[in-house]
This record gives structure tokens, sequence and C-alpha cells, in this order.
């Protein structure tokens, strides 16, 4: 598979990489030569969102954000720029199979085009499961791929996608330097018990136990909470990432300490379209005396359970806000009682609860499911101030509440920029 040219700039080694000097922020991009940058690929089954940041003076500053999704139906590509305006945007229409080499294609078609004279420093890709063993970003070579690709039974709806795009890049242009960052990273280090199942230990150790997903998002909101929230940042704390994929996370002085996730990213909040937790009794069920196979199961699991599944009507969490169907609400109560009592579970997990921290697409612009989970933690001193809420204001809580609670935007692709730079040995301005 060859990609077409990369930025005319081409991409040098960080060893010879100096930071060149930029204009200030929110200037317009500089595109004459001189102008270090850093991508960033987050490869899903059937969506590429590919980011394009800058160096200046020091620090990561965001050029373009793409999305190219349907790759395999419909493929639609958009791209913006830090401020949210649009700079192109193409529909190839119902049919058309693009498929990762060809999505890959067009947006290196598209850098090249909007980024002429850029050096490509290097390239980020979030990568879902590092197993046991990459506990940290690593710089990828063909023999990592290898053994990441050994993982793939472990996410095999993800990891293969994640991997595709590096093992493109690796062939096309072999020096350009790339960086996996992986979601579970951040939870290895929860304690042990946190990490285990009650099954054979034989099992333990040859990898079945709970990785926990979601980690760079945890990262990212990790690493600003010091500056938003001193408070939270160095207690106990309950970070809620509610998107299409849910989960939360059990932090104590900004370090993961519990997840809801487990061995796959299926496990806890029920999501989009996956159930989260679920009895492993009715999977046996399903097999006995439902007939179904492994693929039958999964398939159910991961694509028609959840939001979905429940409400029989869609996995949006708007769409089922704004309906009258008495299943749409059905839904939306199972997945607020379902994070309150998670939120339980991962304060006794912490021994206490200092703040709450919503983030992703559902916990950042729903202030209705923010209120209704709120509505529930009176006991553990969460009290929203409805305004605030309202406003999707950083700090929501209600003056004098034990427990603060925080709106914060996550930003996976800085997280994985900021990482890439500091495995290739570049520093930036900004805190990783
Ligand atoms: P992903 O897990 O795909 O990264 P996001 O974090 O982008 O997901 O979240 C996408 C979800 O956020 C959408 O499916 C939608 O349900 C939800 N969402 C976005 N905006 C709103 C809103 N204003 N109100 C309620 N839900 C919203």
């Amino acid at each position: 598979m060859s990609l077409p040219g990369w930025p005319k700039g081409g991409y040098r080694s960080a060893q010879h990489a100096g930071i060149p000097v930029g204009g200030p922020p929110g200037m317009p991009p500089n595109t004459g030569a001189g102008q270090s940058g850093v991508a960033v690929i987050n490869a899903g089954s059937s969506s590429i969102k590919f980011s394009m940041f800058t160096v200046v003076d020091g620090a990561l500053q965001l050029q373009a954000r793409c999305l190219l999704e349907g790759l395999n139906t419909a493929p639609e590509f958009v791209a913006r720029d830090a401020a949210g305006v649009e700079l192109a945007r193409q529909g190839w229409g119902p049919g058309v199979v693009l498929g990762h080499a060809g999505g890959l294609q067009h947006l290196l078609g598209f850098v090249q085009q909007q980024f002429p004279h850029l050096n490509l420093l290097g390239l980020g890709h979030r990568v879902v499961h590092g197993g046991q063993h990459f506990i940290a970003p690593i710089r990828l070579d063909t023999a990592v791929v290898q053994t990441l690709k050994t993982l793939a039974p472990l996410a095999p709806l993800h990891q293969p996608h994640n991997l595709a795009p590096i093992e493109m890049a690796l062939a096309s242009a072999p020096d350009l330097p790339q960086v996996a960052c992986f979601d579970t990273a951040f939870h290895r280090g929860n304690p042990e018990l946190a990490q285990m199942f009650a099954l054979p230990y034989h099992l333990h150790e040859a990898g079945v136990r709970r990785y926990g997903f979601h980690g760079l998002s945890y990262e990212y909101i990790a690493s600003v909470l010091p500056t938003l929230a001193p408070q939270a940042a160095a207690g106990k704390t309950v970070v809620l990432h509610l998107g299409n994929g849910a989960s939360a996370c059990a932090m104590q002085a900004g370090r993961g300490v519990a997840s809801t996730m487990g061995f796959t990213a299926l496990d806890g909040l029920p999501m989009g379209t996956r159930c989260g937790s679920i009895d492993a009794g009715v999977l046996l069920y399903l097999m006995d005396q439902r007939g179904m196979n492994a693929r039958a199961i999964e398939a159910m699991l991961y694509h028609q359970s959840g939001l979905l599944g429940v409400s029989g009507l869609s996995s949006d969490m708007r769409v089922l806000l704004a309906s009258d169907a008495p299943r749409a609400k059905v839904a939306v109560d199972l997945f607020v009682y379902r994070i309150q009592r998670e939120i339980g579970s991962l304060a006794a997990a912490l021994g206490g609860l200092d703040a709450l921290v919503f983030t992703a697409g559902i916990g950042e612009n729903s202030a209705e499911v923010r209120r209704r989970v709120a509505a529930g933690l009176g006991w553990l001193g969460v009290a929203l101030d409805d305004a605030a809420n309202q406003a999707g204001l950083p700090a929501i809580g209600r003056a004098g509440s034990r427990c603060p609670v925080w709106v914060i935007p996550t930003d996976e692709e800085l997280m994985i920029a900021r990482h890439t730079l500091a495995v290739l040995g570049i520093g930036t301005a900004t805190p990783a």
C-alpha cells in the first residue's frame, strides 16, 4: 500500500527537529517554510479522526481537526480549524468504499494542500489496547506493531483498525516517527485488586484482567485539573466520560484507582449501543437456550444494546431526550441509574468523594443528564447550581455544597500530541 506524498516540507526525525518560532496563539496557521507540526490519528472501525497541531514557541497549537466517517458506506469528510470554522468538506455518496487506506490517503492529501510547507515531526496514534506491558506511550516500529497485533483478540473491534494506518505509514514512510498512545495505560497503576476478576488465578496471570479504557481522556482531565480545580486534582475525584462510549474513573490525586470498564470496552455503564455490565450467566443462557454463537452475541452486546437496544429508537442521547416514546425514557432512566450506582461504587473504592467531573459528548453538552445524575447524589454532597449547569460553566456545583462538580471538555488528541512530542524528545510548554 503506498501513500501519497507527505507534506512538501517533508518530515524530520526528532533529533534534527528544531522547534521553529511561530506567531502568537490565535494567529492563522503559518504554513511558511520551517513550520513544524505533529499529526494525530484516531482510527476506528468506520471512521478516522485526524488532528494537526503545529509547535509554536514550544507549545502545541491546534490547526485542524478532521473527521472522515462512513469509510465503507457513504464517506463524509469535514475539516475545521481550532475555532470550529469549516476548512473543507467532501461527501462521496452511498455505496462508495474508501476503506482505511483510501481514507488515510484523503486525509494526507488534505494536509498537503492545507499545510504545504509543514515539517511533520511525527504521527501520534490512539491505540486502544496496550495489554499488561505497554504502560506508557511508545515509539513504533515493526516489532512493536507485531506485539500489538497479538492484543487484537482483546479488542477485536478496535485494535486492528488502530494498527492499520500505523502499518501503512511504516511501509510508505519508514523514517517518519510514529508513537502509540494507549487507552489502557492510565489504568495500569490501579491497585492489583481493582484489576482482578474472581476467576481461576492463572487467567489473571495470562492477562484476563480489568484493563480500563478512555485513559487518554482521563489523563487529559487529570492534566488540567491542577489549574482549574486544585481541590479535585489533589483529592478523590470521579470523572464521568459520557460519550457514545461511556465509562467512569476514580482518581486519587490525579492517578487512576478504579475504572468501570474492564477486560474490554463493554463493561461498566450502558453506552450508545453497548450493554455495559452484564451477568455472565445471561451469555450462557443465550448460547444454551437461544442458540446464539459468539459472533451473534458480540454483535448484540456491542451494536444492538445500550441506549439503542433499550429504546429501540436511537443511540443518540439528543434523540432520546427529545422523544416522548416510553422506552426512550426508560433508556435514559437506566443510563442515569447505572451512572449513579457506579459513582457509589467508585466513591467506595476511593473512600470518599471530593469532586465530580463530567466530560465527553453527553457529559459536556447535556445539562439534563447532568441534572438527573446529580439529583441522586445528594448523599455524597453533590448539589448543582441550576443556572451554572444550564450554562455548562466549568464549575456547576451549588456554592457551599460538599462535593464540587465540574464540566471539563476532554481533548484526547491534544494528549496524544503531547505524548508524541515527549516520546520524540521534543519538549513543549504545555504540561503533559
Ligand atoms: P465518542 O464516544 O464517539 O467520541 P462523543 O464523546 O463525541 O462520542 O459523544 C457523542 C454523543 O454525545 C452523541 O451520541 C450524543 O448522544 C451525545 N451528545 C452530543 N451533544 C449532546 C447534547 N447537546 N445533548 C445530549 N447528548 C449529546
